[in-house]
């Protein structure tokens, strides 16, 4: 099956086969920055799942350990569509919100919840870490909590 995320004037677009390997609420401050709401969504895929066409501008950031996350938006509108980080190489993240699918997959993991604005709560069953999981968000959890 695949599905296409769009930015708002849909001149970028991630087109996505399969389902995705995670799917992620994320409070932390970038998110926030990042998307203008008080939480990211993101689904994680491998790269050779997506198709991105249309122009985007990328904006790296810094993440902690001297790691980078780059962002890429439609220099247009501004949506900001997907992102790889270098400590992930081969996974490429899409906001979730580009789909603009109410069916799409909900988000199993919530993290950086030290960030959480108190009101906002899922009405569902998802673990819950107050910063990140003890293992990559593209990898299957070994024992939750648990560094890797
Ligand atoms: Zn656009
Ligand atoms: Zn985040």
């Amino acid at each position: 099956m695949t599905r296409i995320a769009t930015c708002s004037c849909q001149s970028l677009r991630a087109e996505v086969s399969g389902d995705p390997i995670r799917v992620t609420a994320c409070h932390c401050d970038q998110c926030q920055r990042r998307t203008g709401s008080v939480f990211g969504v993101g689904a994680y895929y491998k790269k050779e799942q997506v198709q991105i066409s249309g122009p985007n501008s990328v904006y790296v950031r810094g993440a902690p350990e001297g790691r980078t996350v780059s962002s890429h938006f439609c220099p247009e509108c501004g949506t900001s569509l997907f992102w790889e980080a270098d400590i992930a190489p081969g996974v490429i993240g899409v906001a979730v919100g580009g789909f603009v699918d109410p069916d799409f997959s909900p988000p199993t993991i919530s993290f950086f919840e030290s960030y959480k604005h108190p009101w906002v709560a899922f009405g569902r069953g998802l673990e819950h870490f107050l910063q990140r999981p003890g293992y990559p968000l593209w990898a299957k959890p070994k024992l939750p909590g648990i560094e890797s």
